[in-house]
């Protein structure tokens, strides 16, 4: 079986990671994917780009290609599945108008009003003039969203009115032409990444992340700095809850709006003190680096639990099986991200990072004159599983240390929270 795989990042290498443990894979080619899976046997990265629909379809007609996999959410939202599905490829992600659950927060915020799931209060807007006296009326701490794709960076938590009215005039300003303010709220987050063939929504074990690019949860927000799985906060009752409360009722709604969803519903929750979930967002992917920490710990082959999805009968499978075991995600980023840095360095000690428990994979990697470079902000996630969360952080930093570049930056916390 060959499958193609559409994303360039630390997920994408977890997801060919995967799918490559199945002996029936028997290839798997990656568009553009990156330094890693240019040097992973049976990989095979294609040079097309990500929105070119028509070149990836072609080939993976001429191929005889089984499954096209979309990683990120920008080609989902722009319809690479419908387009696929237009040609009988079979293709996992949503449709573009099931990609909206990401693409749109305010339509995502209409879908959960109409189906009751419980999320923070907020209201939409279109003009400053209205913003800024909502703003002003509900006081801080206050939460500006663009309404659109932004990469991670359209969503504001102001601390004061002064900064929640500034983020409202940049947004208008940056041609978000709709933005959400919504009511603020405290808890614990918990990324809860679900598999669903439009009729059965199944999760898979719940993960918390690091957005923030300095210890202790301080400095700017990133795509992500680490994560670790399972989250010990979401015991099996929370978990029941997110089912019944939020992944059904969603996948109800997404029908009842005539959207046959099939792929991954990612719900990224906050964990009221009195145990309530609420949704923050919705996406219509793998997290990066959720998936980077919880693939690695997944018995059931990948590629069965994609294609039961893809043809509509992940009911018949049998439950999702997990290794004992509990997995540390550590991010290694270049110095200066997430704002500039420099791309180009030279990457050693990866060989030396990797064994049994412990997997390198790379994000903004590239493979140039044989040699592994930097190429983008995030580079590497290190990933460790062991019985036990500080086995697994002591491993995970173990392997850490052994690669080298200039300016390579990571967090020293990743998981600690498991610990407490
Ligand atoms: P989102 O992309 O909507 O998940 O927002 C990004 C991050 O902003 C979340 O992971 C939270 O840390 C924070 N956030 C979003 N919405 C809220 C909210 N209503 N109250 C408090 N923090 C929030």
């Amino acid at each position: 079986m060959k499958i193609l795989v559409v994303g360039n990042g630390g997920r994408e290498h977890a997801i060919v990671w995967a799918l490559l443990q199945s002996p029936q894979v028997t290839q798997v080619l990656c568009v553009p994917g990156n330094g890693g899976t240019a040097t992973m046997d049976r990989c095979q990265n294609l040079s097309f780009r990500i929105d070119d629909f028509a070149g990836i379809a072609r080939f993976a007609e001429v191929n005889g290609v089984s499954l096209v996999v979309i990683g990120p959410e920008f080609p989902l939202s722009i319809g690479i599945v419908d387009y696929l599905n237009n040609r009988n490829i079979p293709v996992f992600g949503p449709t573009r108008a099931g990609a909206q659950i990401e693409s749109s927060k305010t339509w995502a915020k209409a879908l959960m009003e109409d189906a009751g799931i419980p999320t923070p209060k907020s209201a939409t807007f279109t003009d400053l003039t209205t913003a800024r006296a909502y703003i002003e009326q509900q006081g801080a701490p206050i939460v500006v969203k663009a309404d659109g794709l932004a990469g991670g960076k359209g969503v504001i938590v102001a601390e004061t009115l002064a900064e929640a009215l500034t983020a409202v005039e940049l947004l208008f300003a940056q041609n978000y032409g709709r933005l959400l303010i919504e009511e603020y709220i405290t808890g614990q987050e918990v990324s809860v990444i679900a598999l669903t063939d439009g009729k059965t929504v199944r999760a898979l074990l719940p993960a918390q992340d690091h957005k923030r690019i300095g210890d202790g949860d301080t400095g700017a927000n990133t795509g992500g700095m680490g994560a670790y799985a399972p989250a010990p906060l979401a015991t099996p009752a929370l978990m029941k809850r997110v089912q019944n409360e939020v992944l059904e009722p969603t996948l109800a709604a997404l029908k009842r709006k005539g959207i046959d969803y099939r792929g991954v519903l990612y719900a990224g929750l906050m964990i009221a003190p009195n145990g309530e979930p609420k949704v923050l967002e919705f996406n219509c992917r793998f997290g990066d680096p959720e998936t980077q920490a919880i693939l690695p710990l997944l018995a059931t082959p990948l590629v069965d639990l994609l294609l039961a999805c893809t043809e509509q009968r992940l009911a018949a499978l049998p439950p999702i099986e997990w290794k004992p075991a509990v997995s540390t995600c550590v991010t290694i980023a270049a110095q200066g991200y997430p704002g500039n840095y420099d791309r180009g360095k030279v990457i050693s000690g990866i060989d030396m990072a990797t064994n049994e428990g412990t997997l390198v994979f790379h994000a903004g990697t590239q493979l140039k004159q044989n040699r592994v470079v930097t190429d983008g902000g995030r580079v590497l996630s290190v990933t460790s599983i062991a019985p036990d969360f500080a086995s697994s952080i002591d491993r995970a930093y173990q392997g850490v240390k052994a690669i080298n570049f200039e300016g390579m930056y990571y967090r020293q916390d990743i998981a600690q929270r498991a610990l407490s």
